[in-house]
């Protein structure tokens, strides 16, 4: 059974189909990425995912359950993590409250067990997040820059810390999108062992990104949108010598 299903995905603004009939499957422990030109409808299908839309037509699966149409922090809960195609960070709090921001979706922590703190048990729970949330920024080198203001981080550390945020919620998928944008080729290099790291320690990758390279040496599998509709779908190599993906995207 794969991780997550999309079967037969459908949504429209309008008149315009974002996305289109599309049926998607993301195997645990792969690197799947999708690409495909500006406007296909890329982010629309992570916005599909997450539940910030519902799907018009058709249904998606993680783990053999419907979560279309679920709101956003209960699919988060059910461990689906993902960064957002712009940087959205608190850049006025720490860098450890970013991310523990993204823990506390996971954790059994609530503002009223704030409250609380004198139960060893809300205690316990704090001390366990904290452990998680410094275990996750060491995930892309940041722990040491753990208590520094979120805004004094370089564009290619903020983009990083995205990703330690979403790991906080220690999510079986993590959705990536595009994360090497911005970036210059050391960052991007740094970027795809990362990946590459948090793919070994068992979370599996979905990734939409521009950067042909990063995507030929990171994914295992590419999937190709143009317009909404899936056009291309396999290996590396098959992809990037399939003549329709040449024609939409990579001629371009
Ligand atoms: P990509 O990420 O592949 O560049 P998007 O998924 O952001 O593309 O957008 C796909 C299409 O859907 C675009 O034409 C975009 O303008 C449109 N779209 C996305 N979100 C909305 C929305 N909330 N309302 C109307 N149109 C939208
Ligand atoms: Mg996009």
């Amino acid at each position: 059974m794969a991780l997550l299903k999309l079967d037969k995905a459908t949504i429209r603004f309008g008149g315009l189909v974002a996305v289109n009939g599309v049926n998607l499957e993301v195997e645990e422990g792969e690197i799947l990425a999708l690409i495909g030109p500006n406007g296909a409808g890329k982010s629309t299908i992570f916005n599909l995912i997450t539940g910030i839309y519902a799907p018009t037509e058709g249904k998606i699966s993680f783990k053999g359950t419907n979560i279309s149409g679920r709101p956003p922090y209960v699919i988060a809960g059910s461990g689906i993590g993902r960064t957002f195609q712009n940087i959205r960070l608190f850049s006025q709090q720490t860098v450890l409250d970013n991310v523990l921001i993204g823990a506390h979706t996971r954790g059994n922590w609530n503002l009223s067990g704030a409250l609380l703190k004198f139960l060893p048990a809300v205690r316990r729970e704090e001390g366990r997040l904290l452990e998680l949330a410094i275990h996750c920024l060491s995930k892309v080198d940041l722990a040491h820059r753990a208590f520094d203001l979120a805004c004094n981080l370089s564009y290619g550390e903020q983009r990083r810390l995205e990703i330690a945020r979403a790991l906080a919620i220690e999510p079986a998928l993590l959705l990536l999108d595009e994360p090497a944008a911005g970036m210059n080729p050391q960052e991007k290099q740094t970027l795809l062992t990362m990946v590459k790291n948090i793919r070994e320690a068992g979370v599996t990758v979905f990734l939409v990104e521009h950067d042909m390279k990063f995507v030929m040496g990171l994914s295992d599998r590419i999937a190709v949108l143009d317009y909404g509709v899936k056009i291309a779908d396999g290996r590396p190599e098959e992809v990037r010598s399939n003549p329709a993906v040449i024609e939409a995207y990579l001629g371009k």
